[in-house]
Protein backbone atom coordinates (compact mmCIF):
# COMPACT_ATOMS: atom_id res chain seq x y z
CA UNK A 1 0.00 0.00 0.00
CA UNK A 2 0.96 3.33 0.18
CA UNK A 3 1.16 6.20 2.39
CA UNK A 4 -2.67 7.39 3.46
CA UNK A 5 -4.06 4.69 0.84
CA UNK A 6 -7.85 3.75 2.68
CA UNK A 7 -9.94 1.19 0.93
CA UNK A 8 -13.05 -0.90 1.55
CA UNK A 9 -15.36 -3.14 -0.14
CA UNK A 10 -19.00 -3.01 -0.98
CA UNK A 11 -20.07 -3.80 2.15
CA UNK A 12 -18.42 -1.14 4.07
CA UNK A 13 -15.84 -3.47 5.57
CA UNK A 14 -12.08 -1.88 5.08
CA UNK A 15 -9.71 -4.13 3.36
CA UNK A 16 -6.64 -4.93 4.91
CA UNK A 17 -3.37 -4.08 3.17
CA UNK A 18 0.28 -4.87 3.29
CA UNK A 19 2.10 -2.00 5.28
CA UNK A 20 4.84 -1.54 3.08
CA UNK A 21 4.92 0.19 -1.00
CA UNK A 22 7.92 -1.97 -1.90
CA UNK A 23 9.93 -5.51 -0.07
CA UNK A 24 11.82 -8.05 -0.40
CA UNK A 25 11.54 -10.88 1.97
CA UNK A 26 14.77 -12.24 3.93
CA UNK A 27 13.63 -14.76 5.63
CA UNK A 28 10.35 -16.28 5.34
CA UNK A 29 7.24 -18.03 7.23
CA UNK A 30 9.15 -21.27 7.19
CA UNK A 31 12.52 -20.02 8.03
CA UNK A 32 15.17 -21.97 10.23
CA UNK A 33 17.56 -18.93 10.72
CA UNK A 34 15.39 -17.36 13.97
CA UNK A 35 11.15 -18.06 12.88
CA UNK A 36 12.17 -22.11 13.94
CA UNK A 37 10.49 -23.59 10.85
CA UNK A 38 7.14 -21.85 11.01
CA UNK A 39 6.19 -24.98 13.82
CA UNK A 40 4.66 -22.55 16.35
CA UNK A 41 4.40 -18.77 14.42
CA UNK A 42 4.32 -17.84 10.64
CA UNK A 43 6.79 -14.63 10.89
CA UNK A 44 8.09 -12.90 7.58
CA UNK A 45 11.05 -10.87 7.89
CA UNK A 46 10.60 -7.90 5.03
CA UNK A 47 13.24 -5.66 4.04
CA UNK A 48 11.68 -2.16 2.46
CA UNK A 49 12.65 -1.25 -1.22
CA UNK A 50 11.86 1.48 -2.73
CA UNK A 51 10.78 2.35 -6.41
CA UNK A 52 14.16 2.86 -8.38
CA UNK A 53 15.22 -0.80 -6.57
CA UNK A 54 17.05 0.87 -3.75
CA UNK A 55 17.06 -0.51 0.03
CA UNK A 56 15.23 1.57 2.16
CA UNK A 57 16.21 2.07 5.73
CA UNK A 58 13.75 3.06 9.09
CA UNK A 59 11.00 3.16 6.37
CA UNK A 60 7.33 3.92 7.49
CA UNK A 61 4.77 0.84 7.70
CA UNK A 62 1.33 2.32 7.54
CA UNK A 63 -1.23 0.64 8.83
CA UNK A 64 -3.26 -2.01 7.12
CA UNK A 65 -6.78 -0.98 8.57
CA UNK A 66 -7.69 1.44 11.46
CA UNK A 67 -5.89 -0.24 14.21
CA UNK A 68 -5.06 0.37 17.96
CA UNK A 69 -2.13 -0.55 19.60
CA UNK A 70 -2.59 -3.31 22.44
CA UNK A 71 0.89 -4.27 23.28
CA UNK A 72 4.36 -3.22 23.74
CA UNK A 73 7.45 -4.59 24.61
CA UNK A 74 10.54 -2.38 25.05
CA UNK A 75 13.19 -4.69 25.19
CA UNK A 76 11.81 -6.87 21.95
CA UNK A 77 11.04 -3.41 20.25
CA UNK A 78 8.06 -4.83 19.45
CA UNK A 79 4.16 -4.12 19.16
CA UNK A 80 0.55 -5.97 18.72
CA UNK A 81 -1.78 -3.77 16.77
CA UNK A 82 -5.56 -5.36 16.42
CA UNK A 83 -8.07 -3.60 14.01
CA UNK A 84 -10.69 -1.42 15.36
CA UNK A 85 -13.34 -3.04 13.30
CA UNK A 86 -14.01 -6.71 11.54
CA UNK A 87 -12.02 -6.01 8.22
CA UNK A 88 -11.48 -7.61 4.80
CA UNK A 89 -8.55 -10.44 5.17
CA UNK A 90 -6.91 -11.45 2.02
CA UNK A 91 -8.24 -14.66 2.20
CA UNK A 92 -11.84 -13.75 2.09
CA UNK A 93 -12.21 -14.06 5.83
CA UNK A 94 -14.41 -10.76 7.98
CA UNK A 95 -12.75 -10.69 11.31
CA UNK A 96 -10.65 -8.53 13.73
CA UNK A 97 -6.81 -8.18 12.20
CA UNK A 98 -3.73 -8.52 14.73
CA UNK A 99 -0.49 -7.30 13.50
CA UNK A 100 2.64 -8.00 15.49
CA UNK A 101 5.39 -6.00 14.32
CA UNK A 102 9.45 -6.46 15.95
CA UNK A 103 12.48 -4.34 15.61
CA UNK A 104 11.56 -0.74 15.79
CA UNK A 105 14.51 1.36 17.32
CA UNK A 106 12.36 3.74 18.35
CA UNK A 107 10.44 1.39 20.91
CA UNK A 108 13.52 0.62 22.38
CA UNK A 109 14.97 3.55 22.50
CA UNK A 110 11.53 4.48 24.77
CA UNK A 111 10.48 6.77 21.88
CA UNK A 112 8.33 5.59 19.96
CA UNK A 113 5.28 7.71 19.28
CA UNK A 114 2.38 5.80 20.38
CA UNK A 115 0.97 4.09 23.17
CA UNK A 116 -1.22 1.46 24.28
CA UNK A 117 -5.03 2.35 23.31
CA UNK A 118 -3.71 4.50 20.83
CA UNK A 119 -5.88 4.38 17.08
CA UNK A 120 -4.32 5.04 13.99
CA UNK A 121 -5.97 5.47 10.56
CA UNK A 122 -5.71 3.19 8.00
CA UNK A 123 -2.84 4.39 5.65
CA UNK A 124 -0.89 6.37 8.35
CA UNK A 125 2.32 5.64 9.86
CA UNK A 126 2.41 3.27 12.94
CA UNK A 127 5.51 1.63 12.97
CA UNK A 128 9.12 1.65 11.32
CA UNK A 129 11.77 -1.04 9.72
CA UNK A 130 14.75 -1.24 11.85
CA UNK A 131 17.68 -3.24 13.99
CA UNK A 132 15.75 -3.00 17.31
CA UNK A 133 15.86 -6.08 19.81
CA UNK A 134 17.37 -9.32 18.02
CA UNK A 135 17.82 -7.86 14.10
CA UNK A 136 21.41 -8.17 12.15
CA UNK A 137 19.87 -5.52 9.83
CA UNK A 138 17.12 -3.15 9.08
CA UNK A 139 13.95 -4.96 8.19
CA UNK A 140 10.61 -5.81 9.36
CA UNK A 141 9.27 -8.34 11.15
CA UNK A 142 5.45 -9.48 10.72
CA UNK A 143 3.15 -11.47 12.00
CA UNK A 144 -0.30 -11.57 11.52
CA UNK A 145 -3.55 -13.73 12.96
CA UNK A 146 -7.55 -13.36 12.75
CA UNK A 147 -9.19 -12.60 15.96
CA UNK A 148 -8.61 -10.21 18.45
CA UNK A 149 -5.39 -10.18 20.96
CA UNK A 150 -6.56 -11.35 23.82
CA UNK A 151 -3.30 -12.85 24.64
CA UNK A 152 -1.38 -10.23 26.72
CA UNK A 153 -1.30 -11.68 29.72
CA UNK A 154 1.41 -14.36 29.72
CA UNK A 155 5.35 -14.57 28.64
CA UNK A 156 4.90 -18.38 28.73
CA UNK A 157 5.02 -20.49 25.24
CA UNK A 158 2.27 -22.51 25.08
CA UNK A 159 -0.35 -21.22 27.14
CA UNK A 160 -3.30 -19.14 25.10
CA UNK A 161 -2.11 -16.05 27.03
CA UNK A 162 1.21 -16.12 25.23
CA UNK A 163 1.73 -12.73 24.21
CA UNK A 164 5.18 -12.59 21.84
CA UNK A 165 3.45 -14.64 18.95
CA UNK A 166 0.55 -15.25 17.15
CA UNK A 167 0.18 -18.95 17.15
CA UNK A 168 -2.47 -21.95 16.81
CA UNK A 169 -3.35 -22.17 20.43
CA UNK A 170 -3.20 -17.93 20.85
CA UNK A 171 -6.00 -15.72 20.54
CA UNK A 172 -5.98 -14.41 17.58
CA UNK A 173 -4.68 -17.62 15.27
CA UNK A 174 -1.95 -17.03 13.67
CA UNK A 175 -2.34 -16.41 9.38
CA UNK A 176 0.11 -16.12 6.80
CA UNK A 177 0.86 -13.06 5.85
CA UNK A 178 -0.78 -13.50 2.34
CA UNK A 179 -3.78 -14.95 3.31
CA UNK A 180 -4.16 -11.71 5.71
CA UNK A 181 -3.00 -8.66 4.04
CA UNK A 182 -3.87 -7.49 0.39
CA UNK A 183 -0.95 -6.29 -2.06
CA UNK A 184 -2.64 -3.83 -4.19
CA UNK A 185 -0.03 -0.63 -5.13
CA UNK A 186 2.89 -2.67 -2.96
CA UNK A 187 5.65 -4.24 -5.00
CA UNK A 188 6.68 -7.40 -4.10
CA UNK A 189 10.20 -7.50 -5.76
CA UNK A 190 11.53 -10.76 -4.37
CA UNK A 191 9.27 -13.31 -2.90
CA UNK A 192 9.42 -16.69 -2.73
CA UNK A 193 6.88 -18.82 -4.74
CA UNK A 194 4.75 -20.18 -1.62
CA UNK A 195 3.83 -16.68 -0.95
CA UNK A 196 0.76 -16.18 -2.97
CA UNK A 197 -0.16 -12.93 -2.83
CA UNK A 198 -3.76 -11.48 -4.12
CA UNK A 199 -4.89 -8.06 -5.02
CA UNK A 200 -8.18 -6.81 -4.08
CA UNK A 201 -10.48 -6.26 -6.62
CA UNK A 202 -14.41 -6.45 -6.07
CA UNK A 203 -14.85 -3.55 -6.79
CA UNK A 204 -12.02 -0.94 -5.40
CA UNK A 205 -13.69 1.98 -3.28
CA UNK A 206 -10.77 4.33 -2.63
CA UNK A 207 -11.31 7.00 -0.32
CA UNK A 208 -7.91 7.89 -1.55
CA UNK A 209 -6.38 7.34 -5.00
CA UNK A 210 -3.13 6.82 -4.73
CA UNK A 211 -0.80 7.87 -7.52
CA UNK A 212 0.12 4.69 -9.96
CA UNK A 213 3.76 3.92 -9.49
CA UNK A 214 5.16 1.86 -12.41
CA UNK A 215 6.32 -0.39 -10.16
CA UNK A 216 3.12 -1.57 -9.48
CA UNK A 217 2.83 -3.32 -13.14
CA UNK A 218 5.97 -4.89 -12.74
CA UNK A 219 4.41 -6.41 -9.68
CA UNK A 220 1.80 -7.65 -12.17
CA UNK A 221 4.17 -8.92 -14.62
CA UNK A 222 6.03 -10.75 -11.66
CA UNK A 223 2.96 -12.55 -10.92
CA UNK A 224 1.69 -13.61 -14.04
CA UNK A 225 4.84 -14.59 -15.19
CA UNK A 226 5.14 -16.90 -11.95
CA UNK A 227 1.37 -18.07 -12.59
CA UNK A 228 2.28 -18.79 -16.32
ZN1 LIG B 1 11.87 -12.33 12.04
Amino acid sequence: MQYLERMRDRNGYQVALFPLPGFSISQTDYGTFSHHGGEEYWATDYLAIGSNGQRLYRQPCYAPVDIKCVFINQAEAMAVWESVERVHLANGMIDYLTITCYHDNDIEDGIYPYRVGQVIRQGYIFFKTGTGGTATGDHLHMETGYGRYLTQQSSARYTPEYKFHITDYTTPKRLHNYDALFINDTSPIDSPEHYIWVEFTDPILHEYTSKKFPWVLYSRKLREKRNS
